[in-house]
């Protein structure tokens, strides 16, 4: 089964992606992850993308298509994958539309984990520290008894800076943004299975099920 995940910040992609290849023993492919392994493994493409970040530069398609082309013939791909995180742009796409048919496969699913942007804001400015012994709570899911203390040492919480309302939804209005395109464009295409991922995560996890689970290979 050759995948794509997708999902905003928050929708609890990793946690899905965790599951698909516990299940269906496929590699979890994310850019960082294939980055950081041709790096190591030290090949010409690596080599590229390293002498790109340590300059602190964006990594041009060129050389991350190269990079996921050599990923995805590798052996452990053979019955599948799952990707995250790639591709971001409509050019990258289409680029990874050359590559599977070049190794003659084909993209079975675009699974998009989609989760109301107002959840996903309370999702993400839930997050509470102590600023006592730094214990971290969650408002929706480890709320402390008693709100704004803390229940092991009685500290005040707060909430980081990152985790604000306008620094949120910023981050979450970008993604949005970014990720239209792409689901237009493997929408257009017939790629796109929606999950409802404000259920919880093992009904998630169904769903995905009833999807994938009827790919052989
Ligand atoms: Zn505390």
């Amino acid at each position: 089964m050759n995948l794509i995940l997708m999902g905003l910040p928050g929708a609890g992609k990793g946690t899905q992606a965790e599951k698909i290849i516990e299940k269906y023993h496929i590699p979890h492919i994310s850019t960082g992850d294939m980055f950081r392994a041709a790096i190591k493994d030290g090949t010409e493409l690596g080599l590229k993308a390293k002498s790109y970040m340590d300059q602190g530069n964006l990594v041009p398609d060129e050389v991350t298509i190269g990079i996921v082309r050599e990923r995805l013939g590798k052996d452990d791909c053979k019955n599948g994958f799952l990707l995250d995180g790639f591709p971001r742009t409509v050019a990258q796409a289409s680029a990874l539309q050359t590559i599977l048919e070049d190794l003659d496969r084909k993209l079975h699913y675009v699974l998009n984990i989609d989760v109301d942007p107002s959840v996903l804001v309370a999702r993400l400015t839930g997050r509470r520290i102590c600023k006592e012994c730094g214990s971290t709570y969650h408002l929706i899911y480890n709320a402390p008894v008693k709100e704004g203390v803390c229940d092991k040492c009685g500290g005040e919480l707060y909430q980081r800076s990152d985790d604000n309302e306008e620094t949120v939804t910023n981050r979450l209005n970008v993604n949005i943004e970014q990720s239209k395109p792409l689901l237009d464009f493997y929408g257009e295409r017939g790629y796109v299975k929606t999950i409802n991922g404000e259920q919880d995560i093992n009904k998630v996890f169904d769903d995905v099920n009833a999807i994938i689970g009827g790919l052989s290979q």
